[in-house]
């Protein structure tokens, strides 16, 4: 169940201001958390990969210019009925009010935590009163331009763990979307098979939104995941590049790659890559999903020793560069060796797709980086100066740095890619895409 946050206070402190800003920043970050819905005063909100539901009591209906105290109790009484942690926010360019401490008078009875916010501190600055608060010292922040949001957010998750309520996990909360996908004969239905029919636990005819009529609904260990329905992917293997690729069918089924989560990409390790694999894992690419590497028929290989995984490993990140960040799991249908395992490291990759660095986190990276390693010059006389890296958004992670210039190409695409890797050294980004992009600042 994920936590609820109710957000109380008189009218105009700037309750819905917050609200909005802390699910706008969510969408910014990914376009909707999949599977969830937003009403008009509820909202999940994404932060560090998990999610609480802000609740805005000032949308409400309550009507603000009859018994205006009443009002105001029973919104209390509602988020202290409703939610398990209470923001109570006051102005702090009007300080403390009546209506303020009769909230307080109310929320003093409450079992449940209470922060008291106080907003708009941008216009607060030059004033010195000092306002006796019923609750404590107000929280700082400024909704309006996002200062102290963050740690507010965190000051959040603080008092959820005083009172042993967790965030929903990202990767508990959803359903994670998975494409099995490689070409004929490595043994996809094999491993379905091996799964599901271990399992046991396949839950048809259940409404899911996320669900297509393909597509199965597999639960193992209290977690739902969905195997998304890759026959047209499967046939994509054999379809030769450019004007086939234009058909309606060959399109839905990248399109279904896209829509997934994460890919299994699937190969046959007792035989050598071929041209199928490879034009399979250029699709896999251009989708942008996470990816993790299924070397099935790990049986057929003889004579293994402590070594063998990892001259396997060596041999296929050269077969598949693109892929060197992505896990591998060798696997037997056959036997089903290790095909439970898949699940484990899918949840690691669906956290990973989510991960979300904060901006105080990448500023002391980006300082390393450079110092490190100069950026280099692209095209043009202009030595490229970086004034800053940004994280816009997660599902799979992408960054932006600002230079100096006109140019974008004024920095060698090369060090984008070196940031790519430096952001994989530091953060845990296991089996997602990661992507740099460039803008310039005069
Ligand atoms: P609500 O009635 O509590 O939901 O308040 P609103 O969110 O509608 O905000 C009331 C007014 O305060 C609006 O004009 C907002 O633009 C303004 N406001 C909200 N937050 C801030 C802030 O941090 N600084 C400043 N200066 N104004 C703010
Ligand atoms: P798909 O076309 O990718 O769905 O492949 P299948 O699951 O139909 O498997 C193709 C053939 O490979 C079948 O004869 C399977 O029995 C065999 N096979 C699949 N997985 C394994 C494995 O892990 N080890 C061995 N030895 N054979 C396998």
């Amino acid at each position: 169940m994920t936590p609820k946050i109710a957000i109380i206070g008189r009218a105009n402190v700037g309750k819905s201001t917050l609200f909005n800003r802390l699910i706008e920043r969510q969408q910014a970050l990914v376009s909707k958390i999949p599977g969830t819905t937003r009403d008009r005063n509820e909202a999940d909100c994404l932060w560090r990969g998990q999610i609480i539901r802000l609740i805005d009591t000032g949308g409400l209906d309550v009507d603000y210019r009859d018994e205006i105290e009443a009002d105001i109790a029973k919104q209390a009484r509602l988020a202290m009925k409703d939610a398990d942690v209470i923001v109570f926010m006051v102005d702090m360019r009007d300080g403390l009010m009546p209506l303020d401490s009769d909230l307080a008078k109310e929320l003093v009875k409450s079992t449940k935590p209470v922060i008291v916010v106080g907003n708009k501190i941008d216009k607060a600055k030059g004033k010195k009163e000092k306002w006796n608060w019923p609750l404590g010292e107000p929280f700082p922040i400024s909704a309006a331009r996002g200062t102290g949001t963050g740690d507010l957010l965190d000051k959040i998750y603080d008092e959820l763990k005083k009172i042993k309520k967790k965030p929903a996990d990202i990767v508990e909360a959803t359903d994670t979307r998975i494409a099995v996908i490689g070409k004929p004969n490595v043994g996809k239905s094999s491993i379905i098979n091996s799964i599901l029919g271990e399992e046991r636990y396949i839950v048809s005819n259940v409404a899911h939104t996320t669900r297509e009529p393909n597509d199965t609904l597999v639960k193992i260990k209290d977690k739902h995941y969905i195997l998304i329905d890759t026959a047209g992917i499967r046939k994509l293997a054999k379809v030769k590049k450019s004007t086939s690729l234009e058909s309606m069918s060959v399109r839905k089924s990248i399109n279904t790659l896209r829509s997934s989560d994460i890919a299994l990409f699937m190969i046959d390790v007792s035989k050598k890559p071929t041209v199928q694999d490879r034009n399979l894992a250029g699709l896999i690419i251009d989708a942008s999903v996470g990816v993790i590497m299924v070397a099935n028929k790990w049986d057929l290989i003889e004579d293994k020793t402590t070594k063998t995984m990892k001259e396997f490993t060596t041999e296929l990140h050269k077969d598949f560069p693109f892929f060197t960040w992505a896990p591998i799991i060798f696997t037997s249908a056959l036997t089903g060796q290790r095909a439970k395992k898949i699940f484990d490291i899918v949840d690691k990759v669906q956290k990973a797709r989510y991960t979300e660095i904060e901006q105080e986190e990448l500023d002391e990276f980006i300082r390393k980086a450079i110092r490190k390693q100069k950026p280099l010059r692209g095209k043009g006389t202009q030595h490229p100066t970086i004034l800053g890296i940004k994280q816009v958004a997660v599902a799979p992670p992408r960054f932006v740095i600002t230079i100096k210039g006109k140019w974008k190409e004024s920095i060698n695409a090369s060090y984008l890619r070196y940031l790519e890797n430096q952001l994989r050294k530091q953060f845990d980004l296991t089996g997602t895409p990661v992507k740099v992009g460039v803008r310039t600042a005069r």
